[in-house]
């Protein structure tokens, strides 16, 4: 019998199965609104000028060794300053433990993978809905895992008394796995009083918070207010990790870059939790990537470059707020009597329209428009060249 005869098909990732649905679709009237990557207004993805500037100046002046296992150290450091704030004592002071991973996903894995070995025992509870991927990482790292309540659908917001009481009902101690900001896929964050609010919750329980941070920038189009949950995490005193990634907010999904961080007690702390996620990386992938992570440092480290890259977030947060204006705008105008505020009234990269999965299938059979089942739509990909066909069809399939 063959080797692999018991092997099963393994089912499509709901993410990147729709991508490959797209790539087979032979329309050329197909539009792809189902992995969250940022495109332009012409539906082309977007270097941005800062990157390629920090390109041009990298380039020849640097060798293809390997990186430390931990990673390239100037940009841990803009990494850590740019989530924590340059004022921050605990980047200052060395009590925060850092390593450079893969991207989000890398350094949501590394974390895991951590908590397996050093948090016996410890639940990690994560929204319903998230990203689905959360589950699979956190699923193989072999965590225990469960859920706590998030968005309503009534409201189609968040639902803040159910989260409350999900944290006030965990046992002490437990794991909550935050989206930092522009939640994915509902686009729904707290307030910055419910922060506070949940910030509170989580001490008085000795909760330990792991935020992903996939998209700072990307909510507000400003970096410094989309670290507010983390800032209020910090002043309030808690121990909390962190993963960052350079995908989205710097256009390098690619490269691969991305920073994971433990805030500790102080200094001696973090020099043993580091060393442990050292060792945890050496067995997984020995080191990380270093072209990225130069483009990323360079920005981070020249005022102007870091300037203009603040500029280049903005845009792309603002050209996705303006497509939710005229999604929501073409939607009414097209005679949907469905409420549609929740088109403009989420935030980040994505819209979590309320469709059901046959509306969504009916979308991509009828209409030849790729989506995520749970209906949510990456506004990323909305321009405004599609931005009515695809309100046109969203009401075909809703009416
Ligand atoms: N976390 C969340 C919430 C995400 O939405 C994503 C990407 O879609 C990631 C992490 C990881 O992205 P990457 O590994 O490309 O940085």
């Amino acid at each position: 019998m063959a080797r692999f005869a018991d092997v099963p098909e393994a089912p499509k990732d709901p993410i990147l199965g729709i991508s490959e649905l797209f790539l087979a679709d032979t329309s050329s009237d197909k539009m792809n609104l189902g992995v969250g990557a940022y495109r332009d207004d012409n539906g082309k993805p977007q270097v941005l000028k800062c990157v390629r500037e920090a390109e041009k100046r990298i380039a020849g002046n640097f060798n293809m060794e390997y990186l430390p296992t931990n990673g390239f150290k100037d940009f841990i450091k803009h990494s850590l300053d740019l989530a924590y704030g340059e004022d921050s004592e605990a980047v200052k002071s060395g009590s925060i433990a850092a390593v450079q991973s893969l991207s989000g996903t890398g350094s949501c894995r590394l974390l895991a993978e951590f908590q397996k070995r050093f948090m016996p025992g410890c639940t990690v509870y994560i929204s319903v809905p998230t990203w689905s991927n959360h589950h699979n990482i956190w699923r193989d790292a072999g965590c225990e895992q469960t859920t706590y309540r998030y968005y309503k659908e009534s409201t189609r917001g968040l639902d803040f008394e159910g989260m409350m009481e999900d944290i006030n009902n965990a046992p002490n101690g437990s794991m909550f796995l935050l989206h930092a900001c522009a939640h994915n896929p509902t686009g729904v964050d707290p307030s910055a009083e419910q922060w506070r609010e949940i910030s509170k919750a989580m001490k008085a329980k000795n909760h330990f918070a792991f935020f992903d941070m996939a998209y700072q920038g990307f909510a507000s189009g400003d970096c410094v207010r989309d670290a507010q949950s983390i800032r209020i995490f910090a002043e309030d005193g808690h121990k909390f990790a962190l993963a960052q990634s350079f995908a989205k907010n710097m256009g390098l999904y690619g490269q691969r870059i991305g920073t994971v961080s433990v805030m500790c007690e102080d200094k001696a702390e973090a020099v043993r939790v580091e060393s442990q996620l050292k060792v945890i990386a050496r067995a997984m992938y020995s080191n990380p990537p270093m072209h990225g992570a130069l483009i990323a440092s360079t920005i981070l480290g020249d005022p102007a470059l870091k300037a203009q890259w603040y500029v280049e977030v903005k845009e792309m947060a603002d050209r996705i707020i303006t497509m939710r204006t005229l999604l929501r705008k073409h939607l009414e105008d097209s005679g949907s009597k469905l409420p549609w505020q929740h088109v403009t009234d989420q935030i980040g990269m994505f819209c979590y329209s309320g469709m059901a999965p046959e509306q969504v299938d009916k979308l991509r059979t009828d209409h030849h428009i790729y989506m995520t089942r749970n209906g949510r739509i990456s506004m990323a990909g909305v321009t405004s060249g599609n931005v009515e066909r695809l309100a046109k069809a969203m009401h075909e399939v809703t009416k």
